[in-house]
């Protein structure tokens, strides 16, 4: 028997067809009994009448979520009982057969509704439950059309999407990192990245010149707000480029796939305005301002670029100078000799060339072009508070690469959760992530992070001390 989607079934009027999913929801109406079968595009009424005693008694059994298999014959649903609000609403299947495939318990809450009265530890206990709400479906629908319109335009214009390791040598990010420790080498450990940075610049080094990667980061940081342990960026680098081009990729590129997959939103400005930095923070003492009119308004995108960053903020806690992006991004000077001595004298007036995009109050990408000179990079690390042999020991092998003819390059990520959730108008990323984290870093689902056994700390030569 042909298996057929509940939005398909329109097209199968008087035909016997299968239909499989979850029982929604069962209506007993004196001899009738409805179900309403849910799969995956959405729900389709069908009916049990008693005139198969068989049949109508095995119906009578069902119970929501129990997963079902059901044959019958489509037909319209008799006048006065469609129901124009649902699509399909006019149809309905006569039930001329019923496997039950698997019973289900009842779930600990509402699978209905759109689930934000429920507390939110019980939700990520049972995610497989909570995703199955059509609220949490779309959301990853709509994540899942957003990559691919990403993908399609990026490789339509000769980007090659390249995959970077997972484990590796930490990037600073200004964050702290996750460590794997090694078993081979004890007392090593690897790094999980906290951005592709250094990679996708040594990907130019390689020639690539177009690259990008919808890309995993992963930052220890402590609890803030509305963060994750893992997120995910779109990634991008460009060899020959400028800011101007940059810019103008990541506007086009957001601005067609608004226009495609969220015609009803309307972009504020076109172009994207670009505010400088010191302007922006002088009138809205924010560097991610919310410039919409109307800030009730989720069908308002107020897109716009801020450039012109300072290159260092004072970091009193280090008693150092830090790079307010990374230092990896080009100060705006001549080469080492005009940087050492802007450095000197007013180390907050070295301007950046670096610049973020922000959309109603939150910043959605950030990126810059780069140093490629390596004397001037050194020198960077140095000013960052960097003993020379650091510099060797932790950047080394990009000072070296920068010696085998380096292009220049720069780039920008962009924050994909975040873009999403303003998108799917959610009031946090944990809505629009799969298999989120609780806001203080736990998957109650799978209850990590967890003890691991003697014998594994042991091959990992680790001990670990007991607090007194
Ligand atoms: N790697 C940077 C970040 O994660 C973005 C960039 O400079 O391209 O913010």
């Amino acid at each position: 028997m042909n298996r057929v989607l509940s939005r398909d079934v329109k097209d199968y009027e008087g035909k016997e067809i299968a239909l499989t999913g979850w029982v929604d929801v069962r209506r007993d109406h004196g001899k009738l009994i409805f179900i309403d079968l849910r799969d995956r595009t959405g729900v389709m009424q069908v009916v049990f009448t008693p005139k198969d005693k068989d049949l109508h008694a095995l119906a009578e059994k069902l119970r929501p979520e129990w997963v079902v298999k059901i044959n019958g014959i489509v037909g319209k649903r008799p006048a006065g009982m469609e129901n124009p609000k649902i699509p399909g609403g006019y149809h309905e299947l006569q039930a001329t057969g019923l496997e039950i495939v698997s019973e289900a318990k009842t779930p600990p809450f509402d699978l209905m509704s759109d689930g934000r009265e429920i507390g939110e530890e019980i939700r990520m206990k049972y995610r497989y439950l909570d995703l199955r709400r059509p609220r949490m479906r779309r959301n990853l629908v709509m994540r899942a059309k957003i990559n691919k319109f990403i993908r399609d335009y990026l490789s339509e214009r000769d980007f090659v999407e390249v995959e970077t390791p997972d484990i590796g040598k930490s990037t600073p990010e200004g964050a702290r990192d996750y460590l794997i420790p090694s078993r081979l080498y004890p007392g090593k450990f690897y790094a999980l990245p906290q951005s592709p940075q250094q990679y996708k610049q040594l990907l130019m080094v390689a020639g690539l010149e177009k690259y990008f990667q919808i890309a995993r980061c992963f930052r220890d940081e402590d609890t803030r707000g509305d963060r994750q342990p893992e997120f995910t960026q779109l990634d991008i680098e460009m060899s020959f480029t400028s800011q101007d081009e940059v810019l103008g990729l990541i506007e086009d590129l957001y601005t067609k796939m608004v226009k495609e997959l969220y015609p009803e939103k309307k972009i504020k400005w076109s172009p994207f305005p670009r505010l400088n930095y010191v302007d922006v923070m002088a009138t809205y003492n924010s560097d991610k301002p919310d410039l919409r009119d109307n800030k009730e308004d989720p069908n308002e995108l107020a897109f716009a670029f801020i450039v012109n960053f300072p290159m260092f903020e004072w970091k009193e806690t280090e008693k150092r100078w830090d790079a307010v992006h990374h230092p990896f991004t080009k100060p705006n000077v001549k080469d080492k000799d005009e940087f050492m001595k802007l450095f000197n004298e007013a180390p907050e007036k070295i301007a950046a060339l670096q610049y973020d995009l922000v959309l109603n109050g939150y910043e959605v990408a950030g990126g810059s072009i780069r140093t490629t000179d390596p004397e001037l990079l050194a020198a960077v690390f140095e000013a960052m508070g960097n003993k020379p042999e650091d510099v060797r020991e932790k950047f080394g092998h990009l000072l070296e690469a920068f010696s085998y003819g380096v292009p220049p390059h720069g780039g920008i990520a962009s924050g994909l959760d975040r873009l999403i959730a303003i998108l799917q108008e959610e009031p946090n990323i944990r809505e629009v992530i799969a298999f989120p984290k609780t806001g203080d870093g736990r998957d109650l689902m799978m209850q990590a992070p967890s003890e691991v056994s003697k014998e594994q700390l042991r091959e990992l030569h680790i001990k670990i001390e007991q607090k007194e």
